[in-house]
């Protein structure tokens, strides 16, 4: 293709060939459905939690057992008088990340409502918790990141989640409530999702002493070696600045 015509055809490709290579590159790693699969450990992550007495049945077996949960939360559903759900949910090490405002199917808006979807539930979450944590994972709601069911993602959806602020988009490998499927599935760095719901905490109190034999259960931020959002000052007291 010696022709002008050519070398413009050769240039296209050439740029399209660069441009998806920079999208792959934004969009690799950061979707993530597990963790190291060299390392025994594992992330137990939570969902919705529309209701605070389940995610207090949860924090008992966290309690219980000295694991971490990952809450991914819905900022419309957060109480203001679950503060101190919340608070012991921190105090016991576990993690909270955001899972939205209200549930939308994030490839259905645009880029401007992906990043209010995530920044109203992070200043719920302040409201709430009466000091800034700033939560860095999310969980997009129902796993979805593409209008193609078929495609991982989206890269202008991931693209409006990073420039919010998050590290990681966090799906999951393991998604069983049958304890005894669910211990066979998990494998090293799975990251399981439950929901806070009577049937999910049923199948916590069996599986997570079962996982322990064998796993180190942490947080998704511990799993994918990022340092955990800061707490530390308020672990001790819970008090409002
Ligand atoms: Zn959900």
């Amino acid at each position: 293709m010696k022709t002008a015509y050519g070398k413009r055809l050769l240039c296209m490709a050439l740029c399209l060939l660069m441009l998806s290579g920079g999208a792959q590159a934004v969009e690799q790693g950061y979707t993530v459905f597990h963790g190291d699969r060299n390392r025994a450990r594992i992330a137990l992550t939570v969902d919705d939690c529309y209701d605070g007495e389940h995610v207090m049945e949860i924090l008992d077996l966290c309690e219980a057992y000295g694991v971490p949960v990952t809450f991914f939360v819905i900022g419309s559903a957060l109480k203001l008088d679950d503060r101190e759900v919340w608070i012991r949910a921190l105090d016991l090490g576990c993690e909270i990340g955001n899972h939205t405002w209200n549930h939308p199917r994030l490839p259905e808006l645009n880029s401007r409502d992906i990043k209010k979807q995530l920044r109203r539930t992070q200043e719920r979450l302040d409201d709430l918790l009466g000091f800034p944590y700033i939560m860095q994972v999310m969980r997009p709601p129902y796993g979805t990141l593409s209008e193609d069911p078929h495609k991982k993602s989206d890269i202008w959806v991931v693209e409006a989640i990073e420039e919010a602020g998050y590290l990681h988009a966090v799906r999951w490998d393991v998604s069983q409530t049958d304890p005894d499927k669910a211990v066979k599935d998990v494998e090293n760095g799975s990251i399981l999702l439950y929901h806070a719901n009577p049937k999910d905490v049923r199948c916590l109190r069996q599986l997570i002493p079962e996982l322990m034999q064998t796993y180190e259960c942490v947080t998704v931020s511990e799993l994918l070696d990022l340092t955990p959002p800061a707490y530390g000052e308020h672990a001790a007291t819970g008090e409002i600045e």
